[in-house]
C-alpha cells in the first residue's frame, strides 16, 4: 500500500495504527519526562546566562573559554553534581571511561564491577581480555567482579565485600550493552548506592551512563553516584555533537580526571574548543526531545515486532532505563533483512546494502545498519547484531519519532517481503 510514497504492507500499516492507539499513555509518560528535562536544561541555560559569545571558536591552548566553562556548569547543574568535563577531545564513551579509571585509580588500588562483566571495549582497558601492555591490571590496579543475580545487584555479596574493606572504586554499567540482561534502572542504582555509602562513604561509585542519559526522571548522580560518564555520539549529543564525551560528578574527582585528561597542573583550564561549542549547546538543548523520540520509536517497534511473533526485550510496557531495544529474529535472513530495511530507511547512504562481515574486536561476523549524519552515531536510528543464533538485533535511536517510525516500517516491511 502506498504510505506517503513508500510501498508498505497493508496489514503492517493497520498494525501500526493499532500500535499507536494502544501506546498513547506510554508515550505520554516519556513526553512528561522530556518536559521535565527540558525545563531543567532551559533554566540551567538561563542561570548561566548563555550568550552568543559563548559559541565562538577559541584556538591554541584554549586557556580562557567562557563558553566551555558555562557548558560544564550547565552539565553539572542538570545532573545535580558539583562539576563536569565536557570536551571534544574526549573521543568516545570508552575514552571517557578510561580517563575516569586512570584519573581515580592508582597502583595498588582495588576496583570492583558490581554489574558483572563490563562492556566489550572496557575489558581490554581493565585487562581481562586482549593483550594491551597498558591495561589497568598491568598498571598494578586490582580488579574484582560481582555478577548480577536475577537481573539485579547481588546486594548480599556487595555488602560483605565492602565491609571487608580496601575497595577504592565501584563501577556500575547502567545499560545492558551487548549482553543478555536487563538494564539497571535508577531505583536499583539508588538502592545499591545507599547500601555502599552506608557501609563506607569513601568508596567512589562510578556509573557508565552510556545510553541511559535523560531516559528516566533522575540520573545516577541524583541518587548517590560520585561520577557518571557518557558519549556525545549517544543521548546528550542530541544528534548535533560531532564528537565528544562527558564526565560529571564530585569536584575533587573531576579535578583528578581532568589532570589525566590534560596534565597535572593543567586540569580543566586548557583545551581549544575546536569550534564545537554551538553543537554541544544545541545538542544538549535538543536532547530531552531527541531521547523521547528515540524511546517512542523503540517502544513502537517493540510492540509491533512482538505482535509479529518475535522475542523483544524490553517489552513495550516494561520500565526502561536506556534507549536500547533487542529483537531476536531467529534466523540469519530475517536479521539481515531487518538491518537492510533500517539502512534503506536512513537519510544517509540509504542505497547501501548491509552484509554480514567480520569486525575488528568482535568474535563473530556482524551485520550493521546505520545511515547517520554523524559517523557511528547511535542516537540516530541504527541496528546491528552478531550473525549467530539466536540472531538478535540491537537497535537504538531515532532523532525524530516520524523518521524513526518510517525507518522501522521500512525495516519490518523488508522482513515481511523476505518471508514471502
Ligand atoms: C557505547 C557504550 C560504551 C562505549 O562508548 P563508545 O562511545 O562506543 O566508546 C560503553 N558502555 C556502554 C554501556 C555503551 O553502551
Amino acid at each position: 500500500m502506498n504510505y506517503f510514497g513508500y510501498d508498505i504492507d497493508e496489514k503492517l500499516l493497520a498494525l501500526s495504527d493499532e500500535t499507536e492507539q494502544n501506546l498513547r499513555e506510554i508515550y505520554k509518560k516519556h513526553e512528561s519526562i522530556a518536559m521535565l528535562w527540558s525545563a531543567r536544561v532551559l533554566s540551567a541555560f538561563q542561570h548561566n546566562r548563555v550568550a552568543t559569545n559563548d559559541f565562538v571558536e577559541v584556538t591554541g591552548y584554549g586557556y580562557t573559554d567562557d563558553g566551555r566553562e558555562k557548558l560544564e556548569k550547565i552539565y553539572a547543574e542538570i545532573f545535580g553534581a558539583e562539576d563536569a568535563l565536557v570536551r571534544p577531545q574526549i573521543m568516545s564513551g570508552t575514552h571517557a571511561i578510561n580517563l575516569c579509571f586512570t584519573g581515580m585509580l592508582k597502583h595498588g588500588d582495588t576496583f570492583i564491577s558490581i554489574s558483572g562483566e563490563p562492556y566489550d571495549s572496557l575489558r581490554t582497558i581493565v585487562g581481562i581480555s586482549g593483550d594491551s601492555r597498558n591495561s589497568l591490571i598491568k598498571n598494578g590496579i586490582k580488579y574484582e567482579q560481582i555478577d548480577l543475580v536475577d537481573n539485579d545487584f547481588d546486594y548480599a555479596q556487595i555488602e560483605s565485600r565492602i565491609k571487608r574493606g580496601g575497595v577504592k572504586l565501584v563501577e556500575i554499567q547502567r545499560s545492558r550493552g551487548y549482553s543478555h540482561r536487563d538494564s539497571l534502572c535508577i531505583a536499583k542504582i539508588e538502592k545499591v548506592c545507599k547500601l555502599i555509602k552506608g557501609i563506607d562513604s569513601s568508596v567512589i561509585i562510578m556509573v557508565d551512563n552510556c545510553y541511559g542519559d535523560m531516559v528516566e526522571d533522575r540520573e545516577p548522580t541524583h541518587v548517590g553516584a560520585d561520577v557518571i560518564v557518557g558519549s556525545l555520539m549517544k543521548n546528550l549529543g542530541g544528534g548535533e555533537a560531532r564528537t565528544g564525551g562527558y564526565i560529571v560528578g564530585r569536584h575533587d574527582l573531576i579535578e583528578d580526571i581532568a589532570e589525566r585528561f590534560s596534565a597535572p597542573g593543567l586540569g580543566k583550564d586548557i583545551g581549544a574548543n575546536m569550534n564545537q561549542l554551538l553543537s554541544f549547546y544545541k545538542g544538549l538543548y535538543n536532547a530531552p526531545s531527541v531521547v523521547c523520540s528515540a524511546m517512542k520509536t523503540m517502544i513502537y517497534s517493540s510492540y509491533i515486532l512482538e505482535r509479529l511473533g518475535y522475542d523483544v526485550d524490553p517489552k513495550y510496557a516494561d520500565l526502561r532505563t536506556d534507549i536500547i531495544q533487542t529483537i531476536t529474529l531467529k534466523d540469519e535472513p530475517s536479521l539481515v533483512a531487518f538491518c537492510k530495511g533500517i539502512q534503506f530507511g536512513s537519510p544517509v547512504e540509504s542505497y547501501l546494502t548491509p552484509v554480514p562481515a567480520p569486525m575488528p574486536g568482535y568474535p563473530d561476523d556482524e551485520v550493521m545498519a546505520g545511515g547517520s549524519f554523524i559517523s557511528g552515531s547511535t542516537i540516530e536510528l541504527s541496528a546491528d547484531g552478531p550473525v549467530v543464533p539466536p540472531y538478535t538485533a540491537y537497535m537504538q535511536g531515532g532523532l525524530t519519532y516520524e523518521y524513526g517510525k518510517l525507518g522501522i516500517l521500512i525495516g519490518i516491511n523488508e522482513i515481511l517481503k523476505n518471508k514471502k
